[in-house]
């Protein structure tokens, strides 16, 4: 469905500052660097708090956008021959125009909100139904003030059924999205406990929550919460209730847990009724109900709904990157399969700059797909530079001509098993491979054959999460302040070419390593951000130089032998920094060294440009030391300004680590220096910042076993029982970097949302766990070390130590996955 830049103005109220682009407008673009069919979009400029969408223009018009949507008053001068269309808010303008497109539509539009389960229920409900529908739904979980319109933006002619859901984070917001997706039927999944994070109480995000659906022909949801009810009683409109009370529509009896199965019973219309799910926990009963009272709406007979129900699949929409044979790391994303789900999957490829070649394998598409959705894909694939592209699936052979013109090379089978017979795992080496299929293709089968399977103890990276965590410390920069990140130490533990692609993604302005031989890393891996070397000696200084690296000069010596060495080279303007010594009495200049520094710098000051001047803060985290923080902080302003004396341009002037980012906003000067909070540790203990958890480390059960009281467990006896106990043994050990501190009780272990303590000392490889209090433990039971439910930190003080320790001690064998939801 396409729009005339005419139509677009007339929807937003905009004014058109130019009109001389031809064609029409099919996709809307926030992000520059997501843009597949720039003759056909409109490149919408958001100004958001972080990120001002004006800067992106150029970029966007380079890559061939020629619709324009901003609110500044004029474009920069050299985009010329477009349309641009000027508006007073471009949010407010997206929103407008999602909000038109949708009224066009009279297929049924269901709208989803409550704290937690939104986007299960939306892809239960699409897996459910999808037999019987062409449904739209939102990509992912997009559900925010932009993502609402996006998704929205998706509808067509084609689809007889689309699903949204909606989430909000402050007042007021739901207001938008309720004009935007009207929805026909409400679904409301559930209210949380936790925080009300953005809201005064839980009423006042109920309420408003609840706005979603005040104009819906009928709302479903769960009156087991009297305060749900309540609400949505208030509403005015007809609802179907679930909960385990008479009176709900659907009233729930019985649930009874196997193995790895529930079977829920329920009365409804005065008849009961099973089905089974194979999900045991809470949360996926509770939603599984919530989808099986709009099946029983839409009048779907018994049998097919507990057929259904029973092969429900779980959601994983999480991108993972894991290691594979020969060099190669593979992003398995092969839950679903659209043009918009795919886009994101390149879009992560492509940010994998540590792998030169990248190879993408993909399925058919969804039966009945048209021919032009086979050339989309292909187009796409031509514009993000894949080397090979792998097709399984009968229609790709017949469409095969929409691939003929890419520059990748192309392989063609007919199916998964012909491909299984063909290629062993050889047939890949030093590259990147993203597997996209539909769930029928069964490409499970090809992350067996092509994931190095290793030691089942593995570190959980989740890039989201990272990403979240930067923007929190951002959002307390004063405006114009830069951004270093630190990935010293391997990214602290979680690798630095992984987590150093995601922030050059999101643009912070300077990286830090320790050493020059982390900083070689990161340019192998593409890497092109400025980098800073804290520990530069003599014998890096040629390396420095090859691979565009700055170092911290920190002393005479090491000032000195680096100016002979540029003076040799015959290089001249070397970007450096310098360190002074404030108080840390690590490394650096002092006060006293100031005359001396002055006048070394006024005589072979052009041999290098002094990018920064920068300290580091001692006690940061700890306000009893903020009289000597603010000391440091004096000194560092006073040398500064020497330096500035002797070289007469303009340096970054930088000193706040994490903790201070944000306990001690003063002192932010030109930069900052972000490390453990990126990881998601508030070293400072603010509970202020809501940071996220990125590294969780899990291990498996190799054994369970009965032993009597009086035996003891583990080299020297040291762990004694004192009653008949159940021992799992766990695979992971000192050698990974569980520290033997750990041992005979300090330390504890997750399984099974309980915790359990470690008993008899911890050996290289293993170490055993009592699990004798907690019910249904079996072997290769998944264990959490440390991460979302066991914060690393917890870990830390057991151990004596603190979290930074615990992070990079985790031994390079421990197999490092990276998601990104
Ligand atoms: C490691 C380091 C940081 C980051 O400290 P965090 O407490 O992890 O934020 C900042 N500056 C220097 C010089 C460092 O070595």
């Amino acid at each position: 469905m396409a729009y005339s830049i005419a139509e677009i103005a007339g929807f937003t109220g905009g004014s058109l500052i130019q009109d001389h682009a031809a064609g029409e407008i099919q996709y809307l673009v926030t992000d520059s660097r997501r843009i597949s069919f720039p003759e056909t979009s409109l490149f919408i400029a958001l100004q958001t708090s972080l990120r001002d969408g004006h800067k992106y223009i150029r970029e966007a018009y380079n890559r061939g956008v020629r619709f324009f949507m901003i609110q500044h008053d004029t474009l920069p001068p050299e985009i010329k021959n477009v349309s641009c269309l000027v508006v007073g808010n471009t949010l407010e303008a997206l929103q407008l125009i999602a909000a038109r497109h949708r009224s066009r539509f009279q297929y049924p539009v269901m709208g989803i909100t409550g704290s937690n389960g939104k986007t299960i229920v939306k892809e239960w409900l699409f897996q459910l139904l999808q037999p019987d529908e062409r449904i739209v739904r939102s990509p992912r979980s997009y559900n925010s003030q932009i993502g609402v319109p996006l998704s929205v933006w998706q509808m067509n002619s084609h689809h007889s059924l689309a699903i949204f859901e909606a989430g909000i984070s402050l007042p007021g917001e739901m207001q938008q999205l309720q004009h935007i997706i009207q929805p026909t039927y409400g679904i409301f999944t559930n209210l949380g406990e936790a925080h009300n994070e953005g809201f005064s109480s839980w009423q006042q995000k109920l309420q408003e929550k609840m706005l979603l659906f005040k104009q819906v022909q009928l709302l479903f949801c769960a009156i087991d919460d009297e305060r749900v009810k309540q609400a949505a009683q208030d509403l005015e409109v007809p609802l179907f209730t679930t909960g385990h009370t008479k009176e709900a529509d659907l009233y729930i009896t019985g649930t009874e847990r196997a193995a790895h199965s529930t079977s829920i019973t329920a009365i409804y219309n005065g008849q009961q009724r099973t089905i089974v799910i194979p999900f045991t926990d809470e949360a996926s009963v509770r939603n599984a109900i919530t989808c099986w009272a709009v099946l029983l709406h839409s009048e779907m007979p018994d049998d097919s709904i507990a057929e259904r129900m029973l092969l429900l699949q779980p959601v994983d929409m999480r991108l993972q990157l894991v290691q594979a044979l020969n060099g190669c790391a593979l992003i398995n994303d092969s839950y679903s399969f659209d043009l918009s789900s795919f886009a994101i999957a390149l879009e992560f490829l492509q940010q994998q700059q540590q792998f030169h070649s990248k190879t993408v394998i993909l399925s058919d598409l969804p039966e009945h797909t048209p021919e032009p959705v086979y050339h989309a894909v292909a187009h796409m694939l031509a514009q993000k530079q894949v080397g090979r592209v792998i097709t399984i699936g009968p229609l790709w052979q017949q469409w095969k001509a929409a691939l003929a013109s890419l520059p990748a090379r192309v392989e063609q089978y007919t199916g998964t098993a012909q491909f299984l017979q063909q290629v062993n795992a050889n047939h890949f080496r030093n590259e990147a491979i993203l597997l996209k299929g539909a769930r029928l293709f069964a490409f499970e089968q090809m992350v067996t054959m092509l994931a190095r399977r290793v030691h089942q103890t593995m570190m959980e990276i989740n890039l989201s999460a990272l990403s979240h965590n930067l923007k929190q410390y951002q959002q307390q920069l004063k405006p114009g302040t830069r951004l270093m990140a630190m990935v010293k130490a391997f990214g602290y533990g979680s690798g630095s070419a992984e987590v150093a692609s995601v922030l050059q993604f999101h643009q912070v302005d300077y990286l830090a390593v320790a050493y020059a031989d982390e900083g070689v890393d990161l340019r192998k891996a593409g890497i092109s951000l400025p980098v800073l070397v804290l520990n530069a000696d003599e014998a890096a200084f040629e390396t420095l130089v090859q691979y565009n690296l700055e170092p911290e000069l920190f002393s005479f010596p090491v000032l000195q032998s680096f100016l002979h060495f540029l003076e040799q080279q015959a290089l001249e303007s070397y970007p450096v920094h310098l360190k002074l010594d404030t108080g840390m009495h690590r490394l650096g200049f002092e006060s006293h060294d100031m005359p001396a520094l002055k006048a070394l710098l006024e005589r072979y000051g052009n041999r290098i440009a002094v990018r920064s001047v920068f300290s580091h803060l001692a006690a940061s985290e700890d306000p009893a030391e903020d009289a000597f923080t603010g000391q440091q902080a004096a000194r560092f302003r006073e040398n500064c300004h020497k330096i500035q004396e002797a070289l007469g341009y303009p340096f970054i002037r930088h000193l706040s680590n994490s903790a201070a980012i944000f306990r001690l906003p003063a002192l932010q000067f030109d930069m900052v220096r972000l490390g453990i909070g990126l990881y998601g540790v508030d070293s400072a203990n603010t509970h202020q910042l809501s940071l996220k958890t990125v590294a969780t480390l899990t291990t498996t059960i190799a054994q369970l076993r009965n032993v009597k009281a009086g035996e003891t467990i583990g080299y020297n006896r040291r762990g004694q029982l004192s009653r008949d106990s159940v021992i799992a043994t766990l695979r992971i050990g000192y050698a990974d970097g569980y520290s033997r501190k750990l041992g005979n009780g300090n330390g504890k272990v997750w399984i099974k949302g309980q915790l359990a303590p470690v008993v008899g000392t911890v050996c290289m490889d293993m170490l055993m766990v009592d699990v004798t209090d907690i019910p249904g433990i079996t072997e290769n039971d998944l264990v959490e070390v440390f991460g979302p439910n066991l914060p690393v930190q917890q870990v830390a003080e057991w151990s004596g130590t603190i979290a930074y320790e615990i992070l990079t001690a985790i031994g390079q064998r421990v197999k490092r996955v990276y998601v990104e939801e």
